[in-house]
């Protein structure tokens, strides 16, 4: 009965149905998959494409294009020429872009600590010595975000995420009201996991609007910002210099990683933000580091060679992950298009895609993948706290698996959901 919609079923075809699905469901267990769809991981085929990387800088040139030599101290900001590769595509100048190390959630959370034990260059005291902090967490989202404000108590208020952005007139209202907000999780481009694109427009209000807080900040990651599954890449917004234009210069915070370009977790990463914010990180990072690893920075320059190196890498990404999206949409389709049971998201890029459940089933569909052997996100992870309110989110992460597991699993969390909704319209009450 998958095509038909459950919700016109009557209760014997119910019952029907849910005997075909729990033999449907029994078939599945006893093929004893091992499947994991858990984490946004690039698959071994995609870090294939950057193993020049394990033979570079080679020889015994260790210099940059400046004449550094990589293999000392020094230079906290990063290679010049690496930055500037990464200034074209973030849209963020290069003098105001630094070059890290191998995470990008290691500088978010640096900027966190920053903030809270000393303050940005617009706070009046440190945010610790705050009676409360809160930061706006649009959801669903990325779950290590919300990880890192959870671990040090500040106070998470969920904003409704769109297609374009989250809800501005949401997010305005309680910035301008709350002096205690200081902060906005943000995936700009292809979102974790729904893929949204955050608008202009959007990007515009943000910086624009007047909060209560002097030194409130847009964690503007663009972990995305490059990877892309159709043939052009959103634009990067100038946020940086939109909130100059603005007014509000020190506002937003950019970060971006090569780690679902190259090599995850031994890539690189940047920070990027008004010059104020760049020196204020600077000077509190230079206590904790003598400076980044420029031998790894200065393999990925002479990996990459410039901005369209980067592209015309990710065109390769695009090759091996495309087709395990279609995928995905194909089966959700195919199983539970026109059933009511489910909707999902199609995004253009990105790593995930994000299946919205009957409301009531997330944690039900999750448990009854898991006990077949088909590892899923825990339901609720992307929002604060892991507390869905709907219990009806769960998000696909289908870059790591093979094409074949990829149509394993979708097919086994398809007959799952379905399951969870007859079961839930069977004891409504349950
Ligand atoms: N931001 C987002 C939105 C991500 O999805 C990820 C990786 N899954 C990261 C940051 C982590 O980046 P890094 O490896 O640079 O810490």
């Amino acid at each position: 009965p998958q095509q038909v919609a459950i919700e016109s079923l009557s209760h014997d075809e119910l019952v029907e149905a849910h005997a075909n699905l729990s033999a449907q469901y029994a078939d599945l267990v006893s093929t004893g998959l091992t499947l994991d769809l858990t984490r946004g991981k690039p698959a071994p085929e995609q870090l294939d494409l950057s193993n020049d990387l394990l033979s570079l800088p080679g020889g015994t040139d260790a210099k940059d294009g400046s004449g550094t030599d990589c293999r000392n101290y020094g230079g906290t900001a990063g290679l010049p020429e690496l930055r500037a590769i990464f200034s074209e595509l973030l849209s963020v100048p290069a003098p105001q872009l630094v070059a890290g190390n191998n995470a990008s959630l290691e500088i978010m959370h640096d900027l966190v600590v920053f903030g809270l034990l000393h303050g940005t260059p617009d706070s009046e005291r440190p945010w610790s010595a705050e009676p409360v902090v809160k930061f706006l967490a649009p959801s669903p989202g990325y779950d290590r975000h919300f990880a890192i404000t959870e671990s040090f108590g500040i106070e998470m208020i969920p904003v409704p995420l769109g297609a374009d952005g989250p809800d501005m007139d949401v997010v305005r209202e309680l910035v301008a009201a709350d002096p205690a907000i200081k902060g906005i999780w943000t995936v700009p481009t292809y979102a974790n996991p729904t893929g949204a694109v955050y608008s202009e427009e959007v990007t515009r209000a943000l910086v624009e609007m007047p909060t209560a807080a002097p030194d409130f900040r847009i964690f503007w990651d663009n972990a995305y910002a490059v990877h892309t599954l159709v043939d052009e890449a959103p634009p990067a917004h100038d946020i940086v210099g939109m909130a100059a234009a603005a007014g509000n210069p020190n506002r937003p915070y950019v970060l971006a990683s090569t780690s679902k370009i190259t090599f995850a977790g031994a890539g690189v990463s940047f920070f990027g933000a008004s010059a104020a914010n760049v020196a204020w990180y600077q000077e509190h990072y230079s206590k904790k580091s003598i400076g980044p690893d420029k031998v790894n920075q200065l393999r990925h320059v002479r990996f990459f060679g410039d901005a369209d190196g980067v592209r015309k890498h990710m065109a390769k990404h695009r090759e091996i992950l495309a087709p395990k999206f279609d995928k995905v949409l194909q089966i959700l389709e195919a199983r539970l298009g026109g059933t009511g049971v489910a909707t999902w998201t199609t995004p253009e890029g990105g790593y995930f895609i994000s299946l919205d459940v009957v409301p009531g089933t997330a944690r039900r569909v999750v448990q009854l993948a898991k006990d077949a052997g088909i590892a899923l996100t825990a339901a609720g992870s992307a929002f604060p706290y892991g507390r869905d309110p709907q219990d009806t989110n769960i998000r696909l992460a289908p870059s790591f698996p093979s094409l074949d597991d990829v149509a394993a699993s979708m097919d086994g969390v398809a007959t799952c959901a379905l399951l969870a909704a007859v079961e839930a319209r069977l004891t409504p009450d349950a």
